[in-house]
């Protein structure tokens, strides 16, 4: 059953006065209590211990791999760093798999390894990489498959594991999106060769500046460990070409005051979420994401698809009418890695081959979601959206 519009207010773009008086962002980190901080900073400072294998990064690292269910994490630098040093570690040549509808950092870190993206539809409704067009892409010069749990939806994992398995091919997932994710029950990491988190300061557990590999095979650590510190093994032995991609002390210390505070998050998150799927649902041209049966969510985002047949306004024009409102929606992830400059020359970044990709991203809108954006926010959203489907026309013809 459709729920008509109910909105008989005037949106922004035709002159009414904006939902929001500054602008709302599409998520704002989480800060730790200045206490938990000052006390590992403190350590840090009597210590003068700042990086290379600090007490905090092996402590964050312990956590980390008991919580996201790997027999070890290793911190980096970086998610993208984490994702070069993890392709790395099993000594690839040739071709690797990949979804385009993720951000940048997946694809270049495979053609930054000197490896060669090969990109793959994604399937319609769960927006992760589509294990049957994968098998399709399976060649003499493949190498791995590195699928993305995209807005920390699970991929179809047992589906991918075979495929792994039949062809000899390691599974690396860019989990950037998924901490925290369960499915089942089991830690999201539990599942392939490799699991690689950011802990970048948009995403809901982070350093600010970070990243992780998690696995099962605890022998992996050392050759992450050397990849990471110049290949340095001991005093007197450096092995194979490692450069620097370690998480310094200040930057864990961060980490270990907000892991505390993640749990919270995902809560105050949950509510919200459920608030914006309760007043949206019945919403004509409105549809949300697939997740994979027995997911526990992260609530990481709150991304919407938008069918202009439907809704009466195309994606572009409600993310341009939200501005006008001071929402800052977010079109992630658009253009398809696949367009980009770099990659747009490559034989599978044809469209022809990837059309739910494509269409995915003309009709995917992130709208903002943080624990402390309120219910009142979250209204306020919704509201906005539903003077723009009210006045559709109007605002399709304000906006050309
Ligand atoms: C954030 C992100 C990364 C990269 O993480 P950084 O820590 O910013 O380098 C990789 N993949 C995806 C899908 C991401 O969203």
């Amino acid at each position: 059953m459709s729920v008509a519009p109910g909105s008989k207010r005037r949106p922004a773009v035709l002159g009414g006065a904006p939902v929001f008086a500054a602008p709302v962002t599409v998520t704002r980190a989480l800060a730790p209590a200045r206490d938990a901080m000052d006390r590992r900073l403190d350590g840090v400072l009597a210590d003068r211990w700042f990086t290379n294998d600090g007490a905090l990064v092996r402590e964050l690292e312990s956590r980390l791999a008991e919580r996201l269910g790997g027999a070890y994490c290793a911190a980096f630098c970086n998610g993208t760093f984490a994702i070069e040093a993890a392709l790395r570690s099993f000594d690839l040549e040739g071709e690797v798999i990949t979804t385009p509808f993720t951000f940048p950092a997946t694809v270049h870190a495979i053609a930054w390894s000197g490896l060669e993206p090969v990109f793959c539809d994604v399937d319609p409704e769960s927006w992760n990489l589509d294990p049957a067009r994968a098998a399709e892409r399976i060649g003499a010069r493949s190498a791995a498959l590195l699928p993305v749990h995209v807005f920390g939806n699970p991929c179809d994992v047992a589906a991918l594991a075979g495929l792994g398995r039949r062809h000899d091919l390691p599974v690396i997932y860019d989990a950037a999106h998924a901490f925290d994710v369960r499915l089942h029950g089991r830690p999201i990491a539990a599942h392939g060769d490799c699991s690689v988190f950011s802990f970048h300061a948009t995403k809901i557990f982070h350093t600010g500046e970070g990243g992780g590999a998690v696995g099962p095979d605890a022998g992996r650590y050392e050759r992450l460990r050397l990849l990471r510190n110049f290949g340095i093994a001991s005093e007197d032995v450096v092995r194979g070409v490692g450069v620097n991609g370690k998480l310094s002390e200040l930057h864990a210390a961060l980490g270990l005051a907000v892991l505390d505070d993640v749990a919270a998050e995902t809560r105050r998150r949950a509510a919200l979420a459920a608030r914006y799927r309760e007043r949206l649902a019945g919403w004509e041209g409105i549809r949300l994401q697939r997740m994979a049966p027995g997911t526990t969510p992260n609530h990481f985002n709150f991304a919407i698809a938008i069918e202009e047949a439907g809704f009466g306004l195309s994606r572009d024009a409600v993310y341009h009418a939200l501005r006008a409102e001071n929402v800052m929606a977010r079109r992630y992830f658009n253009p398809l890695c696949s367009e980009i400059d770099a990659y747009r020359g490559l034989p599978s970044a044809s469209p022809d081959a990837l059309p739910h990709a494509h269409r995915i991203s003309r009709e995917v809108l992130c709208l903002p979601l943080f624990g402390d954006l309120g219910e009142d926010s979250v209204d306020g959203v919704v509201d906005a959206l539903d003077s723009l489907r009210a006045c559709a026309p109007e605002v399709r013809r304000a906006l050309t």
